[in-house]
């Protein structure tokens, strides 16, 4: 069963809540229509994972789930607050305090150490010094990095590297966690190591939704929606879930 946050009144409230999203890109003389109408709800305490082609939307999809962008039409509702047309402060507020991203290049600073990175969101914050070490120990703990805090990412393994990028998304205690094409760089065993965080993760609440175009990846998943054309054309459980082995 989903978990959900009863309403007073006995409403229910989804986390995500998209109601008619499009988004159009102007391109030249025309437009690109990236998403044509997508409704979805995801409750909180979901793993979801987002399949489709190249160019049918995902991207642009998980864009206005992350309040980087906000769709040209339609409602997203974030945790019961309409989202989709607050301006660009507003909307870096939003990011900030709740929504933690893992890009498929991780984005780790090279120079600094996997300590540093994970404090970065941090800084734009009103945390201590001391605080932000400690968070950023505490969450380098949790991905099993904590012996690793002074490694530069390239003193870093091929596994470990996604760790970081996984840390520093959720030093902030994010209510929900997108990755985008989390394991789209690595190879199978990495993978399912990567996988195993996310679903460990997933175990203690966090609400997760991830990209993928590999099947075997989605599995890990517990719902997969697919794209086409800018379109949601499926919305399935997982029937026969893949437990990854603990990392
Ligand atoms: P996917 O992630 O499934 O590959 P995208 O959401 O990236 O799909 O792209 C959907 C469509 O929107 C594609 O045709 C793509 O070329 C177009 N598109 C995406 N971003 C932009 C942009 N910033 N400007 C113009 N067209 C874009």
């Amino acid at each position: 069963m989903r978990s959900v946050r009863p309403l007073r009144g006995g409403a229910r409230l989804s986390l995500i809540d998209a109601r008619g999203l499009h988004k159009d890109y102007p391109l030249g003389d025309h437009v690109v229509h990236a998403l044509r109408g997508v409704s979805v709800t995801i409750d909180t305490g979901e793993m979801v994972a987002i399949m489709g082609p190249s160019g049918s939307g995902k991207s642009t999809f998980m864009t206005i789930l992350g309040c980087l962008d906000t769709p040209t039409k339609g409602h997203y509702l974030l945790d019961g607050r309409d989202v989709s047309s607050l301006d660009d402060d507003e909307l870096s507020g939003v990011r900030g305090r709740r929504i933690g991203f893992v890009f498929q290049q991780f984005n780790l600073l090279p120079r600094i150490s996997a300590q540093a990175n994970v404090e970065m969101p941090l800084l734009y914050c009103e945390v201590s010094a001391r605080e932000r070490g400690e968070r950023a120990r505490r969450k380098l703990e949790v991905v099993g990095l904590a012996g690793r805090a002074a490694h530069r990412p390239a003193q870093l393994s091929g596994g470990e590297q996604p760790r970081v990028a996984i840390a520093r998304a959720l030093v902030n205690e994010p209510i929900l966690l997108l990755a985008d094409e989390p394991t789209g760089n690595l190879d199978t065993r990495t993978s399912a190591e990567i996988m195993a965080v996310l679903q460990a993760l997933h175990r203690t609440g966090l609400t997760i939704v991830l990209v993928t175009h590999e099947p075997d990846i989605a599995q890990y998943a517990q719902r997969i929606l697919s794209f086409r054309d800018g379109l949601l054309v499926g919305d399935e459980p997982v029937r026969e879930r893949r437990e990854a082995a603990a990392a």
